[in-house]
């Protein structure tokens, strides 16, 4: 079944910083919360990107606000549906999975979830088991090759246990995932970018620089 299309509400609800378009994906913005201050954060640079002027949210959506935003859009129409946007998703989790149900119950278009990969420290326990069967696709934002080097760079709350806890996550959720991708940003050092393009391999995971 697809989302069917209707008009853009534009009447005073919540604009178009809770769905967007981006590239060929359909990104869904429910929170800007997150764990983490990377000093490369898009946030820090402007305030919007592809379909969205602004995607600083005034509060966050309910998951109804959500899928009411997500009817504006043809699912189909998009290579993926993807939820990302300012802040870590994985701060709403359980609500971020009850719109990816909705999503599987309405689209065939594949769901992921873009992720720092620290939600078991978030909730304090195994969190991949939740994904099974409800998202596709997960991203896994690495972005360093040791514990060191990522809390200099991405300041996690939790401290330099983050890396070891994203390592153990990747090779978790790949046990309910069938596509894991882990993902650099392009303005670490080289040598860095190589070092965990092996740790990908390693876990057997696909690599993205982005
Ligand atoms: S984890 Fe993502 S949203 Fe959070 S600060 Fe880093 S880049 Fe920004």
């Amino acid at each position: 079944m697809e989302i069917l299309l209707k008009e853009r509400q534009e009447n005073g609800k919540m604009g178009n910083n809770i769905v967007y378009t981006y590239g060929g994906g359909l990104y869904i913005n429910m929170t800007n919360r997150c764990t983490n201050k990377c000093e490369f954060c898009v946030r820090q640079m402007t305030d919007g990107l592809g379909g969205a002027d602004s995607l600083w949210l005034d509060r966050e959506p309910e998951v109804s606000e959500v899928i009411e935003a997500l009817k504006a859009f043809r699912a189909e129409d998009y290579e993926e549906i993807i939820f990302c946007g300012y802040g870590e998703p994985a701060m709403r989790l359980d609500d971020v999975l009850e719109v990816a149900r909705y999503l599987k119950e309405h689209t065939d278009t594949k769901v992921r979830i873009n992720t720092n990969g620290l939600a078991d420290l978030i909730y304090g326990k195994r969190t991949a088991p939740m994904l099974e069967g409800v998202i596709d696709r997960v991203s896994i934002s690495l972005n360093e090759a040791d514990a060191e080097a990522y809390d200099a760079l991405c300041h996690p709350t939790f401290g330099k246990e983050s890396y070891d806890a994203i390592l153990t996550y990747i090779r978790d959720v790949k046990q309910y995932v069938e596509d894991v991708a882990v993902s650099v940003v392009s303005c670490i050092p080289k040598d860095a970018v190589e070092r965990c393009g092996k740790i990908a391999e390693d876990l057997d995971v696909k690599f993205k620089v982005r």
